[in-house]
């Protein structure tokens, strides 16, 4: 999938792709700009299908490209077109070069997908697409059970510093202050929809409805979860929008 795309010179472009087998590369389409090229539709960002690249001295150069989806109802939604340059920008963020990225890829598609049916909103997906995302990369947070003595009972208080619950008792013996900003209350709704995103196979982390007030409440812990996990500014999110 094509994550980002920059004009170069008088015709090419410099195209930074998400790949199955390679991770991020960046890639550059010779003559992509031109009314004529092959290349030119395809040198687009969303544009996800299979490219045909080969390795030069510094960068790989497109050959060519099937496409299997142009999400061109992205484009028409400049709101939509945001989030979409953001969560190739995040996606992005922690691909790298050589490192196969399948999950990644697939799951980015897929919430591509979501951000073209609409069921949900712009923002909650948002927030749906980050923590799966920090999870695929093994930075997701621990909500399944305590993450200290594995209890399943009593566990609503998240700690940022263990990254995990801890439940009543080992806060007890811990002697661990609820008061600072290290701790975070979290309702069980919200560890229900986190442990059901967090362990859904990646077709089927979409497949939930929540109500309004609980994905409100989810957000919340979330967003507070990645400020403080991704330190990092993402350029996408300087574009002035409502909702981010
Ligand atoms: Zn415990």
């Amino acid at each position: 999938m094509v994550l980002s795309a920059m004009p170069v010179g008088e015709n090419d472009r410099r195209v930074v792709l998400l790949t199955k087998e390679r991770g991020k590369i960046s890639a550059f389409a010779r003559g992509a700009r031109k009314v004529n090229s092959p290349l030119l539709a395809k040198c687009q960002p969303f544009v996800a299908g299979e490219f045909t690249v080969y390795p030069g001295r510094d960068s790989y150069t497109v050959v060519q490209a099937e496409i299997l989806e142009y999400f061109q109802e992205i484009r028409t939604d400049l709101e939509a077109v945001c989030y979409g340059c953001y969560f190739c920008e995040f996606a992005g963020y922690f691909a790298r070069e050589n490192l196969e990225a399948g999950d990644l890829l697939n799951f980015l598609y897929l919430t591509l997908r979501m951000l073209v049916k609409k069921r949900f909103s712009y923002p909650f997906l948002r927030r749906v697409f980050e923590i799966k995302v920090l999870a695929l990369e093994g930075e997701g947070p621990w909500v399944f059970d305590c993450v200290s003595c594995h209890e399943k009972e009593g566990i609503s208080w998240f700690f940022h510093s263990r990254g995990g619950l801890l439940c009543d008792r080992c806060i007890q013996k811990s002697g661990k202050n609820l008061r600072g900003t290290d701790a975070v209350r979290v309702e069980e709704g919200v560890r229900y929809t986190l442990s059901y995103i967090l362990a859904s196979p990646l077709a089927s982390v979409y497949s939930f409805h929540l109500a309004d007030a609980a994905a409100e409440k989810f957000s919340l812990f979330v967003k507070d979860y990645v400020d403080r996990n991704v330190v990092h500014e993402f350029k996408s999110l300087q574009m002035n929008l409502s909702g981010f």
